[in-house]
């Protein structure tokens, strides 16, 4: 093994493994140094990130900012090898510095730590109190699966509180349950209502003259193409909302996690959009209030909590082409990903901070689509006053007063 000579700003120096042919970056990163701060210099010559590593050459890095790597490095030592998860934070003491949490857990001790979390979650912000009516999209996928096992789990813990559990036909994702029949089954299961919402219902909701498999096939073809896994959640949502109307419910229940808050947040800060300037996990959108009781919660110790209570594990996924996400929204959730692998519990200071700049803001006002009754800030309407999913069913002519 070769290696890469590291000194830092205080003149220490420290000695790096590096494998021939692995690039500069890779070294640095491995080491948990970050590469834009750091200049290498190969017999003289600074070399990129990309460079491999030369048996026959000699490398000095030097760190061009000064971080107490030891500190970060030490917050992730492994720990327990033979453990299901690793539930690792890091957080900024009183003083500044900072604080790290390591704990490992066997697959019976992570369940009892989501649903530690989810209650925690529930109660700190006051997510559910006595005698309210919920109503919870139920795909059928692993985020609503589990939110709904959790819930059934805590249920003693919890205020009293009626739920309904909501799936819409035609966005059943066929990775956790292979028919609105197998949804129903596990909801009535864990002791909740369910309710399906036929083909037929979203139609005569947005005023289709086909079915909405076949408007969203249409829309393949269209400019509309990249926007598919936006529009469909928005289906979903606003069905979600009409029988939330019909039950009267309090509010929605989704099973937002980690990821798609970061990712949701850094889609904002980079483009500006007002998608989501509003609190977590809690917010209302007009008459509607709308509860994320997973956001502390990551897929990967959703997946894990879900093996544990059924064994369940991946199955191959025939996804609808519209539930890929779209690029810019993979992006963004790769980016949060990484997020949390470099600073894990990243989330929760983030979560503070964007209530903080939401409750400093003007929210914009709330209208409701012309066409299907979804309620959306009003900056997101078009001239004639329809949302984005109908105003793209308008352009493939697919509503019944299309022009
Ligand atoms: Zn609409």
């Amino acid at each position: 093994m070769h290696e890469l000579m590291v000194r830092e700003r205080d003149g220490t120096t420290e000695r790096l493994p590096a494998r021939p042919g692995a690039s500069v970056g890779s070294v640095l990163l491995s080491a948990r140094i970050p590469p834009p701060s750091v200049v290498v210099i190969a017999d003289g010559s600074p070399v990129s990130a990309d460079h491999r590593i030369d048996p026959d050459r000699s490398y000095e890095a030097r760190l061009l900012e000064g971080y107490d790597l030891d500190r970060i490095r030490s917050a992730f030592d492994p720990v327990g090898d033979d453990a299901a998860h690793v539930d690792r934070r890091l957080t900024f003491g009183e003083t500044g510095g900072l604080d790290s949490s390591t704990t490992a857990r066997s697959l019976d001790d992570h369940q009892a730590a989501v649903e530690a979390r989810l209650l925690d979650t529930i109660r700190h912000f006051d997510l559910i109190s006595e005698g309210e009516s919920l109503v919870l999209g139920a795909s059928g996928g692993l985020d609503s699966s589990a939110l709904l096992r959790g819930l059934a789990a805590i249920r003693d813990d919890l205020p009293t509180f009626d739920l309904t559990a909501v799936t819409v036909a035609d966005f059943i994702p066929v990775e956790d349950a292979r028919s609105s029949a197998d949804i129903a089954e596990m909801v009535e299961s864990l002791g909740f209502d369910h309710r399906f919402v036929e083909s037929e219902t979203i139609a005569d909701t947005y005023g289709l003259t086909d079915t909405p498999t076949a408007a969203m096939r249409a829309l393949e073809a269209t400019d509309h193409a990249p926007t598919l896994g936006s529009l469909a959640p928005n289906v979903n949502q606003r069905m979600l909302e009409r029988v939330a109307e019909e039950v009267g419910a309090d509010a929605i229940l989704t099973g937002v996690h980690t990821t798609e808050l970061l990712g949701g947040i850094l889609n904002e800060w980079f483009t500006g959009a007002t998608v989501r300037r509003q609190s977590i996990p809690e917010h209302s959108l007009g008459p509607y209030a709308y509860r994320y009781p997973l956001v502390f919660l990551s897929k990967r110790e959703l997946f894990l909590y879900r093996y544990g209570k059924t064994g369940q594990t991946l199955r191959d996924r025939t996804e609808n082409p519209w539930d890929w996400l779209a690029d810019e929204q993979s992006f963004h959730y790769y980016l949060a990903d990484m997020l949390q692998a470099l600073w894990p519990g990243v989330e929760h200071w983030v979560v503070e901070s964007h209530n903080a700049r939401v409750a400093a803001v003007d929210h914009p006002p709330t209208d409701r689509c012309d066409n299907c009754g979804k309620v959306k800030p009003a900056p997101d309407f078009d001239s004639t006053g329809r949302c984005p999913v109908c105003s793209a069913f308008d352009s493939v002519g697919l509503l019944v007063d299309s022009d």
